[in-house]
């Protein structure tokens, strides 16, 4: 297929609103790409290799406008100016007068011919290699006509904008073959490449996307976990019994061995094994050798005194230099808690708790993850407290019979992250009621130790009920001994000596308070008789708690 009959397809696909509609579009170019499909599966998508490959062009906007204004009569800054006015890189390109199109009026460039220069201008580094990527980038302009350009530059920047992702490709692969929409949406799981796919249900239609495999030494994309509390896991579950795992805080990897060679992926799929030698060793003694692996796992700086906080490993991650320097002064450990594959073929059919099996088969006990399996919340919470007194930081929560989803995030794995912890407050004020609670008041100003006397932090109304709001509104305001100290149209000012314990979501700078933070979703819990405002926390918490937010 020429670049330019793509290009016409695309600008098809970009003016369709509908997913349906872009869907059938997304079809029929796969139906007429030939020999091109797998290319143009990926191109449609704006990516240029499959998504398991990390290989990138390294082209940016300043590169590509050089490129351009070789090829069209004009200067780079000029085309800046005009993306700068415009706001599409596309729509300047096509404006443009390209040799190619004068000369020719269509090209013969096809997608396979711009996948090789793409493939050429990937492989390029080092001195020199600027230069002539503008030049082979340039050529491609000039046999391009003005559509192909305008797409041939958004896709070079990885911009496509024609609404088009992997889920559409894969309808789209049902829609133009006729093949089974979940041996489809496997094979995209075990491959990670919608281009092979589209290929393989075109020619060996439902037996071929059956057959196809995982590979060792090609990535999968992760499975993902959902957020929730330790109350509603079992619900979320829908299970009676849960596997719980210590949530290790470091960086993910999953770790392709066998036949002598290991390599390691990141959680976005890039190669990290030349910047974690020491992990790959630790893999070479830990994992058995009599088969080969894809194993789902947490890497962890540590220190003496236990685990480091997640920035550490940041430090170690993509370095190229002063890795064997690095590797003594960040130490990592390795947590494995799946298997993807092993022997010849993946095993991510098999539920969870056969999984474990094999992992705890293949790998020495102290680079698995700690595993546990608990059948109510009181054995979740002990797990979790476990978890949080190792230094960890905090638990995923597992369903036992779930199988491996690759790049989803379901219900299946549920993270637990430790609710922010309480703060007590001092109630500086409060503000009166509308409506049906005019008499009562109705929220309060909370406050925290500062220097010199309380700074605000935010008020709270969530949390009280009518009859609470009642019993405060007496305490505060009611008889000779209320603690009001003025009234200014509905505000109030209390006099500090009251002391409410109060959850929140987050803290987050703030210029409305005078402390400069604010409590996010702040929620009344309790009145703590049992404190002082002596005893009330301090500005100083507030910014300690802040600054370790993640
Ligand atoms: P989050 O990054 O907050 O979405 O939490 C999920 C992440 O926790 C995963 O992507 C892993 O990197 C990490 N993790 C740590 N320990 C485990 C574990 N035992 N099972 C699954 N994921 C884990």
């Amino acid at each position: 297929m020429r670049f330019d009959e793509f290009a016409e397809i695309a600008e098809g696909v970009e003016s369709l609103s509908g997913d349906k509609d872009k869907t059938e579009e997304v079809a029929a170019l796969l139906n007429e790409a030939d020999e091109d499909i797998r290319v143009a599966a990926r191109f449609v998508q704006g990516r240029v290799f499959p998504a398991w490959d990390d290989r990138k062009l390294n082209v940016g906007p300043s590169l590509l406008y050089e490129a351009v204004a070789l090829a069209g009569d004009t200067t780079a800054e000029r085309v800046e100016e005009r993306v700068a006015e415009v706001g599409d890189v596309g729509e300047v390109v096509r404006e443009l007068d390209f040799g190619g199109q004068q000369t020719f009026g269509a090209t013969a460039e096809t997608l396979s011919d711009m996948y090789e220069t793409f493939e050429s201008l990937a492989a390029k580094e080092g001195e020199g290699s600027q230069e002539t990527k503008v030049r082979e980038l340039g050529n491609l302009f000039m046999n391009t006509s003005g559509r192909g350009a305008k797409y041939l530059a958004r896709l070079v920047l990885g911009e496509m904008r024609l609404g088009v992702g992997e889920g559409t490709v894969r309808d789209a692969v049902v829609s133009a073959f006729g093949t089974d929409p979940e041996l489809v949406e496997r094979g995209i799981m075990v491959t990670n490449d919608t281009g092979s796919v589209a290929e393989v249900a075109r020619d060996g239609g439902d037996d071929g996307l059956t057959s196809l495999e995982m590979s060792v030494g090609r990535p999968v994309k992760p499975m993902l976990a959902q957020a929730t509390t330790v109350e509603n896991a079992f619900d979320d579950l829908g299970a009676d019994e849960a596997v719980v795992q210590t949530k290790y805080d470091g960086a993910r990897v999953q770790i392709h061995t066998g036949s002598g060679e290991t390599r390691l992926f990141s959680r976005s799929l890039e190669d990290l094994t030349d910047s974690l030698p020491d992990v790959v060793e630790t893999v070479e003694e830990a994992v058995a050798e009599d088969a080969d692996f894809i194993l789902d796992a947490e890497v962890v700086a540590v220190g003496d005194g236990g685990p480091l906080p997640f920035q550490e490993i940041l430090r170690r991650l993509r370095r190229k230099y002063r890795i064997e320097e690095m590797r003594d002064e960040v130490n990592l450990e390795l947590y494995v808690f799946d298997v993807l594959y092993e022997g010849d073929g993946a095993v991510i059919d098999e539920p969870l708790h056969e999984r474990h099996e094999r992992v705890a088969e293949a790998v020495d006990e102290e680079a698995v993850a700690r595993t546990a399996y608990v059948e109510d919340t009181d054995g979740m919470r002990r797990e979790e407290n476990a978890a949080l007194d190792s230094g960890h930081e905090g638990l995923v929560v597992k369903n036992p019979e779930s199988t491996y989803s690759p790049g989803r995030r379901g219900k299946n794995w549920l993270k637990l992250k430790p609710e922010p912890e309480t703060l007590d407050l001092v109630v500086t004020g409060g503000e009166w009621g509308e409506g049906r609670r005019a008499s009562l008041v109705g929220s309060y100003l909370l406050g925290v130790r500062g220097e010199d006397g309380y700074e605000t932090v935010g008020k709270v109304a969530t949390g009280l009920t009518d009859e609470r709001l009642e019993e405060l509104t007496e305490r505060f305001v009611g008889g000779d001994d209320g603690l009001v100290v003025s009234e200014d149209g509905k505000e109030i000012e209390f006099q500090p000596s009251v002391v409410f314990e109060v959850g929140y979501e987050e803290i987050q700078r703030s210029p409305v308070y005078s402390s400069g933070y604010a409590l996010r979703f702040p929620r009344f819990l309790s009145v703590r008789d049992d404190k002082s405002v002596e005893d009330a926390d301090t500005v100083e918490r507030i910014e300690r708690l802040y600054e370790n937010d993640d």
